[in-house]
C-alpha cells in the first residue's frame, strides 16, 4: 500500500491520493496486535475492506486490508489530528487559498477565487468546507 493518511476529526482516509469517508468505530473493539505487543483498537473502517486500528500502548495507527476474512496487507498510517489540521491544510492548499479560508472563517474580506479553489480541493478530499470553516474560527 502507498502512503495512507487518516484525517481523524473528519474520519477521512486518503489512500493513493483518493479520499474516502470512513465509518468510525466507537468503543474498544479489538483491532489486532501491534508490533510493540500492545493491543490495537479499531478506529474506523472503509467498505469492510480496510480497517484503521490504533495501538493502546504506542499510539501507532495502522491500516489492515482484508479480502473477505483474510488479511492481505498492513501498513502504517499517518494521522492528522485536530492539533495538526492547520499544518495539513497549509500542505494541501496554496498560501492564498489558505488565507482565503482563514479570512472567511474569521468573517473578514477574502479572495473569492482563491476560496472557491480551496473549497474544490477540500471537497475532493471529502472534507466539508463548513466543518473546516468552523474549525478555523477557533
Ligand atoms: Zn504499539
Amino acid at each position: 500500500m502507498s502512503r495512507i493518511l487518516f484525517i481523524d476529526p473528519f474520519s477521512v482516509v486518503i489512500i493513493e491520493n483518493k479520499a474516502v469517508k470512513a465509518e468510525k468505530v466507537d468503543g474498544n473493539v479489538f483491532g489486532g496486535f501491534c508490533k510493540c505487543g500492545g493491543m490495537m483498537f479499531q478506529k474506523a473502517w472503509v467498505d469492510d475492506t480496510l480497517m484503521i486500528s490504533e495501538c493502546e500502548r504506542c499510539w501507532k495507527v495502522e491500516a489492515f486490508r482484508f479480502n473477505g476474512r483474510k488479511l492481505v496487507e498492513r501498513s502504517e498510517v499517518e494521522v492528522v489530528f485536530r492539533q495538526n489540521l492547520v499544518e495539513f491544510l497549509k500542505e494541501i492548499l496554496s498560501p492564498s487559498e489558505f488565507e482565503a479560508v482563514q479570512n472567511k472563517a474569521k468573517n473578514v474580506q477574502y479572495n473569492y477565487n482563491a476560496f472557491s479553489r480551496a473549497k474544490k480541493k477540500l471537497e475532493e478530499l471529502k472534507l466539508n468546507i463548513d466543518e473546516i470553516l468552523n474549525f478555523m474560527k477557533t
